[in-house]
């Protein structure tokens, strides 16, 4: 792990006066850790691993050292005419995180005066304008897999010339089953690039990436200070109470904002309409909805006019709502690390934020997996009023007495290892030549 000095404002990064007066003007007041570790070595032409909590301010750590790069080599006049060919490729899992990724890079680069040029290009929206937009070339995408390749194969855009590769929310993009969109996108790029990787977490399919894709890499792993900031609490309630306890939390807290989380898009219509029931008017968001009715929901909860957003997972990661001031857990997420990515839309960037889980007694076990793979410890509250009764801590009991069921033979770890196999051979193909 690089340990870089820290500066601590933007001056010392080495960033040009075009930037650091957009920063300025965006009061960005001084470096996040992750930024003031990261800038300098990407701007010396470092490859990056990065794990860095969502909030800490990774955008700009890519965003703005990509920019002053692009910027320096048009103003010499390095780059000859963009064609169709795209200087900098970021990759990003979900459709609201290409809209928001390239929105942020838009507006640092505010005081460009056009020179550089960000395109957007992800699915579920048609095809054309983003072949439009792509019309002469462009010097940033900000892309989801699937659609790139579409407009690649249609010549709308080529990676030949690709200098700048960033791979945002790498953990997600690979569990998302990228793996073969990326595989085939690697492919198609030149070996000789600058590549960042950005992860919350490092499963083993990560670790592997990194290993096949980064050149001598710098790695820097981020704590943000912004953690502490984020106030979790678990609350156990009876089985078949939960929608009651949580329209009395939303009613007696009255959030502003609360983004609650279901695992099952039907669970979204589900829940919207028994709260509407006792008197919350909820939303939902969940990969069903059409891409425009998505950016219009999102949209509108980020200004407030929505109060109640009930998502999937499909809203857990990159989301950035300023200020949310709270996001539920009615489901439990299946995977530890998707925990962390529900809770991180709340108390982002230093703000004061609260992620609350419900859970009965059959959430129990599964909460303990939750804390022990985040290395949390988190004290078991009740609603006032909604007292867990003794029906349901006798259940709780006789479910952790309940053997855990026999595994077949030949199954566990010799498994594994062939999954591990597999996976090698995916990667195998995206060695640097
Ligand atoms: P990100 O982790 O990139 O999604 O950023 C989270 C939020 O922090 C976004 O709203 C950014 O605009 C904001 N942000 C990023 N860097 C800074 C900074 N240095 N100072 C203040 N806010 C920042």
């Amino acid at each position: 792990m690089t340990s870089a000095a820290n500066p601590s404002n933007f001056n010392e990064l080495g960033l040009i006066p075009e930037l650091i007066a957009r920063l300025s003007d965006l009061e960005y007041t001084q470096p996040t850790p992750i930024q003031a570790q990261a800038i300098p070595n990407i701007l010396a032409g470092n490859d990056l691993i990065a794990g860095a909590n969502t909030g800490s301010g990774k955008t700009a750590t890519f965003a703005l050292p990509m920019l002053q790069t692009l910027f320096l080599a048009q103003s010499a006049k390095k780059t000859a005419s963009k064609g169709n060919f795209v200087s900098g490729l970021i990759l990003v899992p979900t459709r609201e995180l290409a809209a928001q990724v390239a929105d942020s890079v838009k507006s640092y680069s505010a005081n460009f005066n056009g020179a550089i040029k960000t395109v957007a290009v992800f699915g579920g929206v048609s095809v054309n304008t983003q072949m439009q937009a792509l019309r002469g070339g462009a010097d940033i995408i900000v892309a989801t897999p699937g659609r790139l390749l579409d407009l690649i194969s249609s010549n709308a855009i080529k990676l030949d010339k690709v200098k700048t590769l960033v791979l945002d929310e790498a953990d997600r993009l690979l569990s998302l089953g990228f793996t073969e969109e990326l595989a085939n996108l690697l492919a198609l790029m030149p070996a000789k690039r600058q590549t960042m990787l950005f992860s919350a977490t490092f499963p083993e399919q990560v670790k592997l990436l990194t290993q096949e894709l980064l050149n001598d890499p710098v790695e820097i792993q981020v704590q943000s200070k912004e953690e502490s900031t984020l106030v979790q609490r678990v609350f156990t309630v009876n089985k078949g109470e939960k929608t009651t306890v949580l329209a009395h939390l939303i009613k007696q807290h009255k959030w502003r904002q609360a983004l609650i989380f279901v695992n099952a898009k039907k669970d979204c219509e589900h829940l919207a309409s028994k709260l509407e029931k006792r008197g919350v008017n909820a939303q939902v968001f969940h990969g069903d909805k059409g891409q425009s009715e998505r950016s219009r929901v999102i949209e509108k909860f980020k200004a407030g006019e929505i109060e109640v957003l009930i998502a999937t997972d499909i809203a857990a990661r990159g989301l950035d709502i300023e200020k949310l001031p709270v996001v539920i857990n009615f489901n439990l997420p299946r995977s530890p690390a998707d925990y962390m990515h529900r809770i991180g839309r709340s108390g982002r960037a230093g703000e004061v934020g609260l992620a609350l889980s419900l859970i009965d007694y059959e959430d129990f076990h599964h909460f303990k997996i939750i804390e022990k793979k985040n290395k949390l410890r988190l004290e078991r509250e009740e609603v006032t009023g909604f007292a867990v009764n003794q029906a349901n801590l006798d259940a709780a009991d006789a479910l952790k007495n309940e053997k855990p069921m026999a595994k077949p033979e030949g199954t566990g770890k010799k498994k594994n290892k062939n999954k591990a196999n597999q996976e090698d051979d995916v990667w195998s193909g995206w060695r640097r030549k």
